[in-house]
């Protein structure tokens, strides 16, 4: 199966005033983190991010944050940014949108934030047109399906690397089943494109 690194123009004008890439004529890259905070792997990406003095943003998990609450903490104290990503990392399409909302809600309690992401981002239209009120509803430029398991750590540093340009919103989970890609990837990424001069930024 061919990898969707690059969503297509024609998805992207689906959402309209959504966030899918930022000025494409800054060498700027921004850095995602979705579906944590996990101590087995947010901790460590915290680390990084810290060693090559870079900010990112961290679209949270609900449940999450009520579990490792000095987690959340530490991504806020440290000077990233958090988005909303449900409570409960729920799928928009197969949700009723009272539902949907209500979860995102509950999220929001805790992640006070204007940046929202859905996860898989599967979103209904309707769903979409209530939350772009009250939310700048964030998708991707690159994604680096470090969570998928048919591809390689190598795939995954390759292909993030050759999708990247300028103003790239990439995409990256603090997520167990990304542990072994990101470990990976992560660091030469972003050593990759310091040394390319880009700048890492938050949304
Ligand atoms: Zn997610």
């Amino acid at each position: 199966m061919k990898l969707l690194v690059r969503p297509p123009q024609l998805l992207r004008a689906l959402y309209k005033g959504s966030l899918w890439r930022m000025d494409k004529n800054e060498p700027t890259i921004y850095l995602t983190f979705d579906d944590g905070p996990i101590p087995e792997l947010t901790e460590w990406v915290l680390d990084v991010l810290k060693e090559y003095g870079i900010k990112a943003t961290f679209f949270c998990v609900g449940d999450n944050i009520v579990k490792y609450p000095k987690l959340f903490e530490r991504i806020k104290f440290e000077g990233h940014q958090v988005g909303n990503h449900t409570f409960n990392h729920m799928k928009g399409w197969e949700l009723k949108n009272s539902l949907y909302i209500e979860n995102i809600e509950k999220c929001q309690e805790l992640t006070k934030t204007n940046l929202f992401r859905p996860p898989y981002g599967r979103i209904k239209k309707s769903q979409y047109k209530l939350l772009v009120k009250n939310y700048k509803v964030v998708f991707w430029d690159v994604l680096s399906y470090d969570y998928d398991k048919l591809t390689s750590s190598k795939k995954c540093l390759d292909n993030s690397i050759k999708y990247t340009r300028n103003g790239s919103i990439i995409v990256f989970h603090d997520n167990i089943k990304a542990q072994k890609n990101l470990k990976f990837a992560l660091p030469q990424y972003i050593e990759h494109f310091l040394k390319l001069n880009y700048k890492f930024a938050m949304l």
